[in-house]
């Protein structure tokens, strides 16, 4: 039997009333469609009984999502294979396990998402094409997956999350993959980066701010790469590359939808 990993740590939980009650995984930490509608819902890839262990169904099922990823675009073979070997099932409450491995994103608690896997697989390919980043920070750990997948492939991963009952959620989850010494995890205001730490190589914002903040764009490395949904309503993610002491190139990528990126901390 497969234990619970995420026993809801917050009054009421998600678990498997989640969909009946009205989220939407359209809402959060997803691309927008480019006619403005959200990505159609995929079939589930299989039945929630099939993938109660984490045995050669979910492998399976993580093949086929990799499969998907492929059809979308993604072609960085170090990003496929890190998401072909991390269980995503493992970071959501076990009533929505049989979803993991749909193109979606899912509640993890406190208001928060798990991200869509196009999402990470996007976000990972466009700060590492083609260079070898080794240290790297993600701003808004969740459940810790995303960190998981990195450091599949990255030799120092940092992250930050401000909500400790997710910031304790993602040890745990961390902790159950054997994963924990490999990533440094924080709690604390992610905006701030982490000054003793940088530079970075690399640096993902997994949620959405007005404007990307300039402490994160003075601590990523000359010819490093940050990554980060920009915007209200209308949200895009943005690449940054650091091309000197004092400059830097934007460029705009796809439509998207965060949750917000929040200063301060939430106990
Ligand atoms: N990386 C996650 C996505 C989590 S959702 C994944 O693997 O799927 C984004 C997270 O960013 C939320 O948990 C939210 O609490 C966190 N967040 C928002 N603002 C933050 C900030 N200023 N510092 C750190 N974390 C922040």
């Amino acid at each position: 039997m497969r234990k619970p990993l995420n026993p809801a740590p917050f009054p009421g939980g998600y678990g498997r009333s989640a969909s009946r009650r009205g989220f939407s995984a359209a809402n959060s930490n997803t691309r927008i469609s480019p006619s403005g509608a959200a990505a159609p819902r995929l079939p589930e890839a299989v039945p929630v009984s099939m993938i109660a262990n984490l045995g050669l169904n979910s492998e399976r099922s993580r093949g086929m999502m990799i499969q998907r990823l492929r059809e979308q675009g993604i072609a960085d073979e170090r990003v496929l294979d890190a998401m072909q070997r991390v269980p995503r099932h493992s970071f959501v409450d076990e009533g929505l396990a049989s979803r993991a491995y749909e193109d979606a994103a899912l509640p993890i608690g406190h208001g928060q998402t798990i991200s869509q896997p196009w999402v990470v697989a996007r976000m990972i390919s466009a700060v590492t094409e083609n260079r070898d980043p080794v240290r790297v920070l993600e701003v808004g750990a969740g459940c810790g997956y995303q960190a998981a997948v990195l450091a599949q492939f990255i030799k120092e991963v940092h992250c930050i999350e401000r909500i400790r009952g997710l910031y304790e959620l993602a040890r745990q989850n961390l902790r159950a993959l054997r994963l924990i010494s490999r990533v440094r995890l924080s709690y604390g205001d992610g905006t701030l980066g982490l000054p003793g730490v940088a530079p970075f190589d690399a640096i993902i914002i997994s949620a959405a701010g007005i404007k990307i903040p300039q402490a994160l764009l003075e601590q990523l490395a000359v010819g490093g790469r940050l990554i980060a949904p920009e915007g209200a309503s209308v949200q895009r993610l943005i690449l940054v590359e650091r091309t000197g002491s004092a400059s830097w190139q934007r460029e705009e990528l796809e439509a998207v939808r965060f949750v917000p990126l929040k200063a301060g901390i939430q106990s």
